[in-house]
This record gives C-alpha cells, structure tokens and sequence, in this order.
C-alpha cells in the first residue's frame, strides 16, 4: 500500500470510508482530525513512513459480545454490548460505558478515537477507549438496571483491569450503574482494584468526579474568553443536555457570574429568561437522576419557564454556548444562528456535539470554538486522579482535586494555544487540541516501532 504522503487527504479518507462501510460517525471523527494532522506531518517523514495516523484511525481492538438479561415480567431480553480499546500507546485503554438504544460500533469507535486524542491531551497515561450497549434505561425499574449491569460485567471482566482497561461512565451510565458493574467484577475476579471510575466514595471513587465535567468545560471557556480580556460576569449561557455534565456546568457558569437562560433533553428545551439559580439547578438535578423525569417539569414547577417541544435551544440570542447533550446536535444551520446572534464562544461538554458544517463555519466565522475532546476532558481527568488514588490506596482532600482540575484544564488550554494559535485575538482550538493530542501519542508509537 502507497505511505500516506503519495495517497494524500481525500486518499487516506477514501480508505476509511471503504474500511468502515456504515459508520458514519467514525469517520466524521476521523475526519475531523485528519485534516489538521496532514497539515502538520507535512514534510516529517517518520510520521508517514510508520503510518501514524493510519495506526491510530484503527482500533486495537473492537469486542463486541451478547448481553442476556431478565426483566421484571420474566422475559429473557438480549441486548449488543461492546467494549472498543483504540489505543494504548500512553497508558491503559481509558474510557467510558454507554447504554443508550443508539449504540453501535460507530458510535463506540468513534468515541473510542476522540478519547485517545482527549485522555492525551490532559497530559495523564492514559489511553483511549469505550464501551457500551444499546441497551435503553429508561423507564427501566432498579431490579432491572441491576441485572443488566450484572450481565454486562459478566462478559466485559475478562477484557479489562485496572493496568489494562478502565471504563467510567457516559451516557446512561453513572453511579448507580458503576456500584451495580463494579459489585459483578468484584464477585467474579475476587480482587478489588480501581478497574472502574466513577465509583461511590465509600468503595474508592475520587470527590468531584460528578461535577469534573461540567466543571471542566466552563474553566476552559473561562480560559477561552480570557484570551479576548473577557471573563463570565454577566454573560448569557445557552446550554443543551439536563444531565450530569449541563448541570455541573450551569452551576459553574451560575457561581462564576454568569446567567444560565436554557437546558434540554430529548424531547425539547426549556427556557428561563430570569436564568437557573442554584436552587432550581438542584431542582433539575433531583428531578432528572432521583425522580428519572423529563425537562418539561420544569416549566411546570417554575412559571417563568416555557417549554419548547421538538427543539433545540440554538436559537436563543446568547454570549457563550456549551452543547452537553450528544453528538450531532448543533448543525450548520443552528452554527450560523449562534454566529449571527453574536455568540462569541462555544464549549463542548459533550463528545462530537457540532457537525462537520458547523466546526467549519466556527472556525471560519473565527468564532471560539473548543472541540469535546479538549473542553469536556476534566471528567476523564479525575478518572485519571482516581485512577491515581486507587494505586496508591489513598484519597485527596477536595480542595487538593479541585486544584489539580483547575491546573489540568489550564494545561489543555496552553497545549492547544501551542498548535492552535492563528494569530493575535484568535486561538483555533481544533487544529490545537488535534496535533497536541496526535503529537504525543505518535511519538509513543514512534518510540515502540511497529
Ligand atoms: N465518558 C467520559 C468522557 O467522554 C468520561 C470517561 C472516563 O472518565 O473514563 O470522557
């Protein structure tokens, strides 16, 4: 086969997409990153000699296993489960578990790509993967959820160890299911070792894992506007998503001065031109893990709300926006809404929320625009801290973590300026976080040989 230097770009994509027949979203991922890593291994040989980012684009390893489980009327159910190890080249595969009806080997490869780039980028070891089931947990009761997590755990044990592979959470995926998985691993293997992240404190989990995310992204963003000599005082925050991640970050935004005017979920979104207080983010966060409701409630609970059935809260005039829902939620045609009504940052909490067309419109309306796998890194990160107490069987003090967050944001924000800065007043923080996560990944690779 021709080195990546004689096939060039619309060659090395053309191959992916002929390797990856209906996955769409793989190689969207792949794509987006492509572009900015030829640029930058123009002229440097070793990159294209050892295929780097030929390597990296195919996963390790993609398992992918049958998960039976009974319901609480007595029927057997059979559901897909996965677990994609992308690449280990910096550390034990790294990266969460989603149950979602959505889930595919798309999907899951995808995210597995993106969570090599992000786990590199917050400068701990470790690597990337994901894993997952497209199994839907909704309206599911407690006995059920138990007994899915219990059969999941029951295949996906043999490929993973806390020096092999660590899942954490995602989407459908949080305390409740981590207790449940990590209960199943410790009964089956006899051996209690920090293989999961995300865990309860009682039995090793790390303090501010929940709000690490959320928290994360608005640090970033905080850095992002600081490059204009701005700051969140009184800025308009439009937010998608009503679950761990859009919740920890209004609740950022709120305490930084900030005012939080929507938050969403599947079914629409809501929108409080008075903007969530602490108190009615806690509300939500109540509503929406202890009760399992809908966002709808809360134009029921607070009557300055209205609720907008089947939309998306894009149009919203705002300052600064930070999509924390899922992939493929914020097109071309809402980007070029944002930009017109003069939002001037944008921070991803989710993974690959922005299409194609609109990261292309951002980046060429020269709007801030900082890519998931830079600005949502700060969940993963303290997985990385809990990883880190858990081998040295101790825990941190709170304030000791929330230093350690702080600094590991700041750290992926000056990694990004490093490739990303274009010129004065603008940062182009995808090329950033792309090369800056590539460079070090590849130079491990480069460093084991084939
Ligand atoms: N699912 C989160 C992410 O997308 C966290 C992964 C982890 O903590 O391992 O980064």
């Amino acid at each position: 086969a021709a080195p990546s230097e004689h096939v060039g770009i619309e060659g090395f994509m053309e191959g992916v997409k002929r390797r990856n027949p209906g996955q769409p979203e793989f190689v969207q991922a792949v794509q987006e990153v492509a572009e900015d890593i030829f640029d930058f291994i123009e002229g440097k040989e070793e990159y294209h000699r050892w295929q780097i980012l030929r390597r990296i684009a195919e996963p390790d390893r993609v398992v992918s296993f049958r998960v039976s489980w009974e319901d609480d009327e007595h029927n057997i159910r059979v559901q897909r489960g996965y677990r994609v190890q992308n690449n280990n080249a910096i550390g034990p595969y790294k990266g969460g578990l989603r149950f979602h009806p959505s889930v595919n080997e798309s999907i899951l490869k995808f995210l597995a790509f993106e969570q090599t780039f992000k786990n590199a980028l917050t400068g701990l070891p470790m690597g990337g993967g994901k894993g997952g089931a497209n199994f839907n947990p909704k309206g599911k009761s407690d006995g059920e959820i138990m007994r899915f997590c219990q059969s999941f755990m029951t295949e996906l044990y043999r490929h993973i160890g806390a020096d092999v592979d660590v899942p954490a959470g995602d989407i459908g995926v949080g305390g409740r299911e981590i207790g449940y998985m990590f209960g199943q691993y410790k009964r089956i293997t006899n051996s209690f070792e920090g293989v999961l992240t995300g865990k309860g404190l009682e039995y090793g989990g790390s303090l501010i894992r929940p709000e690490a995310t959320g928290y994360g992204a608005v640090y970033f963003l905080e850095n992002m506007l600081k490059t204009k000599g701005q700051d969140l005082t009184g800025k308009r925050a439009v937010i998608s998503g009503s679950g761990n991640v859009a919740t920890h970050a209004a609740e950022k935004i709120v305490q930084l001065g900030g005012k939080v005017l929507t938050l969403s979920d599947s079914e629409g979104f809501v929108y409080d031109p008075d903007g969530f207080t602490q108190e009615k983010i806690d509300w939500v966060k109540t509503h929406k893990t202890r009760r399992r409701g809908r966002i709808s409630d809360y134009a029921k609970e607070y009557k300055t709300a209205t609720f907008h059935a089947g939309e998306r809260p894009w149009g919203v005039e705002c300052d600064v926006a930070l999509p924390c829902a899922t992939q493929n939620e914020l097109n071309g045609k809402e980007a070029e809404l944002l930009i017109k009504n003069g939002c001037i940052a944008v921070s991803e909490g989710a993974n690959m929320p922005t299409d194609l067309e609109g990261v292309h419109l951002f980046r060429k309306a020269k709007t801030l625009y900082a890519p998931g796998k830079a600005a949502n890194a700060g969940g993963v990160a303290v997985s990385g801290l809990e990883m880190s107490q858990n081998s040295a069987r101790i825990s941190w003090k709170v304030d000791e973590l929330q230093r350690l967050l702080r600094d590991i944001m700041d750290g992926i924000h000056e990694r990004c300026l490093e490739y990303g800065e274009r010129e004065k007043g603008y940062v182009d923080y995808v090329r950033g976080a792309n090369i800056a996560g590539f460079k070090k990944v590849a130079d491990a690779m480069l460093a084991f040989g084939v």
